[in-house]
């Protein structure tokens, strides 16, 4: 996704500017205001340093970052749309980049480092939107169906050139090779589909149609046979994303874990799966957590794993704050604090990010004065067996303990302050390296009527 100031400018707004109606509106709406210097000063006062620093940096970073993108396509029925998703892999040298430091400068031209990219080809996928029915299919929703299973199966996602590591054989790999679904997802029938490599396809006994071992994801149940599709492909890049990364950690371990336990993984935006492929999370996180042991029985260190949140309330929040933040300094975001000072309390739960989350969040000042908003991975295997609010609250409580993270908030302070750019506020040279091959196109206007609302608002 990108960065606040990466957009092309294109026209086409400026009427509803001038639209009283969007004037009195955006009159009658408070916004959630920054904290006053009194308050933050409150806020920050449990900031904290972490005991020494940390030594430690990674040889490799490998940064991941996708953008979706919907058309019409030419000479057909403007309602007739076809998805673009395009993720792109960056993989840093970290001596190499070092090396492009100029004198008296702490921060690197990101622009030069281009030439470290060794895989920077996005992967790209192609779905049906609206009004196409691929390869002759009974409805949007089945073809859709099928052109999500095709290209996680192929070898476009897979690191090596058999299928173990691509998507789909990840898929497999986290739920213990034998991926269940309990109805059929065209005619909704009751039948239970077990999936099984080299059992990836199988029929559903009422209808006949072809059910693919990807339809656990759930995704084509957001496709409509003619409205905006946009929301699909948003879930589909950001579980497709969390997926390459974990098949490339899997594939590292199994053939270079020396090499991969001195890597860092950095992934655009929380550690977490929303939306109807959600269960996916508690899969990943248990992957993350067999990783750690898996090298710790070889004496190795685990790799970093990072989500970096260039958006969203937390960043805002952050930012506000910013500034009375002592550099240097961090916090764990535990629920408490989520609640009062970022988000209102929008879900009935006693664990914030229940069905969705895999990993913590943290705030962290650079000793530059940047603000960042990054996420570790939970140090479990699971949340809780059961799904009861006490066992939820418990897991609450569990998963702040600083302690449990302070090698890895080492090393992600570290490679944080490493690779903060100079151009952009909370952004990290990797990310924003990925960004630039995975965007296709950006939102036309999108930016101007952004900045449209925030005047409106007096903020
Ligand atoms: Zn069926």
């Amino acid at each position: 996704m990108p960065y606040s100031n990466q957009f092309a400018g294109k026209g086409g707004h400026s009427d509803i500017i001038k639209n009283p109606d969007v004037q009195s509106f955006l009159d009658n709406c408070d916004p959630i205001t920054t904290p006053s210097e009194e308050e933050a000063k409150k806020i920050v006062a449990d900031f904290m340093r972490l005991g020494k620093g940390c030594e430690w940096m990674p040889s490799h970073v490998v940064a991941s970052d996708a953008s979706p993108y919907s058309e019409p396509v030419n000479g057909l029925f403007p309602s007739t749309q076809i998805g673009y998703v395009k993720n792109s892999l960056v993989i840093i040298d970290v001596n190499n980049y070092d090396g492009l430091k100029p004198i008296n400068s702490r921060y690197v031209d990101p622009f030069r480092v281009a030439e470290l990219h060794r895989n920077g080809d996005p992967i790209s996928f192609t779905l049906p939107g609206s009004n196409i029915r691929y390869k002759g299919a009974k409805t949007v929703q089945d073809g859709f169906r099928r052109a999500v299973y095709e290209q996680l199966s192929d070898l476009r996602t897979s690191f090596t050139n058999d299928k173990t590591y691509n998507v789909v054989g990840t898929l497999l790999a986290i739920d213990d090779n034998e991926v269940e679904l309990k109805k059929c997802p065209s005619c909704q029938h009751e039948q239970l589909f077990a999936f099984k490599r080299n059992e990836e396809v199988m029929k559903c006994n009422q209808c006949s149609e072809d059910v693919y071992i990807t339809d656990s994801l759930r995704i084509h149940e957001q496709i409509s046979e003619h409205g905006e599709n946009n929301s699909a492909m948003t879930r589909f890049m950001n579980v497709v994303e969390h997926l390459i990364i974990a098949s490339f950690i899997r594939m590292l371990g199994k053939h270079n874990p020396e090499l991969l336990s001195h890597m860092a993984f950095i992934i655009d935006g929380p550690l977490a799966i929303f939306g109807q492929p959600a269960k996916t999370h508690a899969r990943l996180m248990k992957l993350y957590d067999t990783v750690v042991k898996f090298m710790e029985e070889k004496n190795l260190e685990p790799p970093l794993l990072l989500g970096i949140q260039k958006t969203g309330t937390a960043v805002e929040h952050a930012k506000a704050l910013g500034r009375y933040i002592e550099k240097g300094t961090f916090r764990v975001i535990d629920d408490e604090y989520r609640h009062k000072y970022i988000a209102a309390r929008s879900e009935k739960s006693e664990n914030f990010g229940h069905e969705t989350y895999y990993g913590q969040d943290f705030i962290y000042r650079t000793d530059s004065g940047k603000v960042f908003v990054f996420g570790l991975p939970y140090p479990f295997e699971s949340k809780s067996q059961s799904s009861s609010e006490a066992t939820k609250s418990s897991f609450a409580s569990k998963k702040i303990e600083v302690d449990r993270y302070y090698k890895n908030l080492g090393k992600a302070m570290k490679v944080i302050s490493h690779f903060e750019l100079e151009l952009y506020d909370n952004a990290i040279v990797p990310i924003a390296l990925a960004h630039r091959h995975a965007s296709i196109s950006l939102v036309p206007g999108g930016k101007v009527l952004d900045i449209l609302t925030r005047k409106g608002l007096k903020i």
